[in-house]
């Protein structure tokens, strides 16, 4: 009797190193996505080397697709798999786990019939317009006009901010408390979130302007997602107004953008003055949200 390969279905290992022996992203268009995000093209050669890997197994094993009438080319799925998979080059791909498909809308989309409660409890069906969402069991939702906006160094990312709720959501709850590593404090952690956590709430009651967007005060798995945006597009800014979360993010996504070469930062720099989600002059309304709007 001789064994019959297709009983064995490749593993996922095998099956990754064979799309990665067979498969590449074209160096050109690699090379033309990441000169074009500038928290991207921060990253040393090393890490660039690594991460090029993950968005092609990315684009293999997760489904992108474009909203009714919307339509994806190349450069825009890589473009989308290389934010995606930054977050994750020293955590793998595999926290990704649990979701396939990545739908995207041409911009901010439209959800209907949406319940929230006002402060007074009562409950109300509205719409919400969004950037942005992750679904607890479900996909990943990009506005691509917002793509676009995103790594920029200037304080917005909602490529890492949908993939930071879906890390959250690994232990089944979005609750600003991803599985955290051996060798973490769990404790060290929480006090750490819950202290600036309270302390932007308290400067938005004091109607004080607050370096962090006011949209990371709405609960702690929002406050977690955008402290991630900052971490990877204005790690300078972070560290320099949080440094205790800039460490726990460090340790928690294994990679320390502050200690890259010190020449990539100035693009950083050169962009701190404006306060991040402030709406860049450049940049009206129609492809960058401004402060306060922008829910994802
Ligand atoms: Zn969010």
């Amino acid at each position: 009797m001789s064994y019959d390969r297709r009983m064995f279905p490749l593993s996922k290992r095998s099956r990754r190193r064979r799309i990665l022996a067979k498969r590449s992203i074209p160096a050109d268009l690699w090379d033309g996505t990441i000169a074009e995000i500038a928290s991207l093209s921060r990253l040393d050669g090393d890490e660039l080397q690594r991460l090029q890997d993950i968005p092609l197994l990315f684009l293999h094993e997760k489904s992108l697709e474009p909203s009714a009438g919307f339509e994806l080319d190349d450069a825009m799925q890589v473009r989308i798999a290389a934010l995606a998979c930054r977050p994750v080059l020293e955590l793998g791909l595999d926290s990704y786990a649990g979701f396939v498909s990545v739908i995207v809308h041409p911009g901010e989309f439209v959800v209907r019939g949406r319940e929230y409660e006002d402060e007074a409890g009562v409950v109300h069906i509205g719409d919400d317009v969004l950037s942005g969402e992750a679904w607890e069991q479900g996909p990943v939702v990009l506005g691509w006009e917002e793509v676009l906006a995103s790594g920029r160094g200037d304080g917005f990312d909602v490529v890492a901010h949908e993939f930071a709720h879906k890390l959250d959501l690994l232990d089944g709850a979005v609750n600003g408390v991803p599985p955290l590593h051996r060798g973490m404090s769990f404790d060290t952690w929480i006090e750490t979130f819950q202290t600036t956590y309270d302390a932007l709430g308290a400067s938005l009651e004091r109607g004080e302007d607050t370096w962090l967007d006011p949209y990371a005060a709405e609960d702690p798995g929002e406050f977690f997602a955008v402290c991630s945006e900052m971490f990877f597009d204005v790690p300078v800014q972070l560290h320099e107004h949080h440094p205790a979360i800039y460490n726990q993010l460090a340790a928690f996504y294994r990679q320390d953008p502050m200690a890259r070469p010190a020449k990539r930062q100035k693009v950083e720099v050169a962009s701190a003055g404006r306060q991040p989600g402030a709406a860049d002059p450049a940049r009206t309304a129609s492809n960058h949200p401004t402060e306060g709007e922008n829910t994802r």
